[in-house]
């Protein structure tokens, strides 16, 4: 779950340095890539259990609402990370979620609408699916819904009895006893004894946690060892990573709000179950989304913006631009500005990518200094080689990337008569670059090489024919014919075609 505005955190009152706990370097395969690690607090080297397979689990919503935007940036920054790992470093990721179709607010929202909470789990599992579609998220590899795995979600907390890890209160629920597991704490770098979770009178510390609730009356329940109940909202993606990823995995991703109390104790209670010190070897934390100048944004703090609602205003290409110009782990601060600021960097790409076709073409003249021009291209691909190994720093890759078409663009739009020579082969590899690391991160334009092959056909023969009309107008300074050479160009504007006329020819763009 993400953004759900969980209010447990850990006491502030700790001496931070007092408590270091350990992360284990893995065995395995360097990629050559830095990723933050919140138990060292730094940078470590992304080394993989398996030569080119990585094992990834991020932790799926909870279905009891219509998802929000700041869900949507949590989403699509793992996606983009998700690509870069797959598209640029060639790496074959498997994707594992859970959906949480059980939990106190479904439960709740069911009583306020009278309605079966697994109607209100399928309504919102089926909108969150679309959401993820419309912002082209790739859907993971296997998607596991809590209530369909019930038996392995017992059998996990069965174990974790057994071993003496857990033990059943008197009001019928199962408690994770922290004290038995000496490594609490280390996804926030403080010792067990700092760490407060729900409190209740059942439990024999504060910091355990249920990891199944005794069932309430009038409530859904199933059958277990313990009496009726169901699953506490933590053991589900430990029991459900662990059925398909088993007892260690390279990948463990979601909001950074989800830290504590949630990753933590999917940490503690599977690395007690796999008799492991160390269950996850990274951690990706996303930062949060907040509305410009407010809190967080979140459902109980009723400041919220569905999906649905911005995408109505923007793009699902402004809004992954809009997220790759901060890093992962950094807050977003939403804004229509910030909106505006993506979709202006948008239109530069989309207008560089035009330029480079008209230069092809020979509609626009231009002196290339193909040394200098090669030369920003080497640097270019360096540099993003470099940000992307480096915790995949997406705004500085953008950096490189605006510094690449601004050197390219005043080529290009320098006043001469004639192309140079072997100025063509560069600019392409400029645009083919551009065009290449946008798609990477899920950006893809549709330009006028991707449309379809008639219709391009139609729309060079018809821009001929005006163009060659225009001139003639021109020439003889015929008002009416240049009026309704005008008049197409405007007609053909509202079907979103762009049509420049330039000293001796037009060309046009979508
Ligand atoms: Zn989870």
């Amino acid at each position: 779950m993400i953004s759900s505005g969980f209010l447990l955190r850990p006491c502030k009152n700790f001496i931070k340095q007092s408590y270091k706990h350990n992360w284990i370097k893995p065995d395995g395969f360097e990629t050559g890539i830095q990723v933050y690690n919140c138990i060292t607090e730094g940078k470590t080297p992304l080394i993989l259990k398996n030569k080119q397979l990585i094992t990834w689990y991020t932790c799926g919503p909870t279905v009891y609402d219509t998802s929000h935007i700041g869900h949507a940036c949590c989403y699509v920054k793992l996606d983009v990370i998700q690509r870069i790992l797959k598209s640029y470093f060639k790496y074959n990721i498997v994707m594992v979620m859970n959906i949480t179709d059980i939990d106190d607010k479904i439960i709740y929202k069911a009583n306020q609408t009278n309605t079966l909470y697994k109607d209100v789990a399928t309504r919102y599992e089926k909108e969150f699916l679309k959401d993820l579609q419309d912002l082209g998220v790739t859907e993971p590899n296997i998607i596991l819904r809590v209530t369909e795995n019930i038996e392995l979600i017992i059998d996990f907390i069965k174990k974790l009895e057994d071993g003496g890890q857990a033990y059943k209160a008197k009001d019928n629920s199962v408690y994770f006893d922290v004290k038995h597991y000496n490594n609490y704490g280390k996804l926030q770098n403080i010792g067990d004894q700092m760490i407060q979770q729900e409190q209740n009178d059942f439990k024999k510390s504060s910091a355990d946690f249920a990891l199944w609730k005794g069932s309430k009356k009038g409530e859904p329940f199933w059958h277990s060892p313990w009496g009726t109940g169901r699953p506490g909202w933590h053991i589900e993606c430990s029991a459900l990573a662990s059925h398909i990823l088993g007892s260690n995995i390279d990948i463990h991703a979601g909001g950074l709000d989800l830290r504590f109390p949630h990753h933590e104790n999917e940490e503690a209670q599977s690395c007690a179950y796999h008799k492991t010190n160390q269950w996850v070897n990274y951690w990706l934390h996303t930062g949060h989304l907040h509305l410009k100048s407010a809190e967080k944004m979140s459902k109980s703090l009723k400041n919220t913006i569905s999906i649905q609602e911005m995408l109505k205003i923007a793009t699902p290409d402004v809004f992954r631009l809009s997220c790759l110009m901060s890093h992962y782990r950094s807050n977003v601060e939403y804004s229509k500005e910030l909106l505006e600021t993506a979709e202006n960097l948008l239109k530069v790409y989309k207008n560089l990518l035009n330029s480079c076709d008209d230069y092809k073409k020979g509609y626009l003249k231009a002196t290339i200094n193909t040394e200098i021009l090669t030369q920003a291209l080497n640097d270019a691909y360096d540099n993003i080689h470099r940000s992307l190994c480096d915790d995949f720093d997406t705004p500085a890759v953008i950096k490189c990337l605006n510094d690449l078409v601004s050197v390219t663009n005043s080529m290009l739009h320098a006043t001469v008569s004639s192309n140079s020579d072997g100025g063509l082969y560069t600019v392409m590899g400029v645009a083919n670059f551009v065009s290449n690391t946008l798609s990477m991160f899920g950006i893809n334009f549709e330009s006028k090489t991707h449309t379809s092959q008639d219709f391009t056909e139609i729309m060079d023969i018809l821009n001929t024919f005006r163009q060659n009309v225009r001139l003639i107008g021109v020439a003889n300074k015929d008002q009416e014919v240049l009026k309704l050479c005008d008049n197409v160009r405007i007609r053909l504007r509202h079907l979103g075609i762009d049509i420049k006329d330039h000293a001796k020819a037009s060309s046009w763009s979508r």
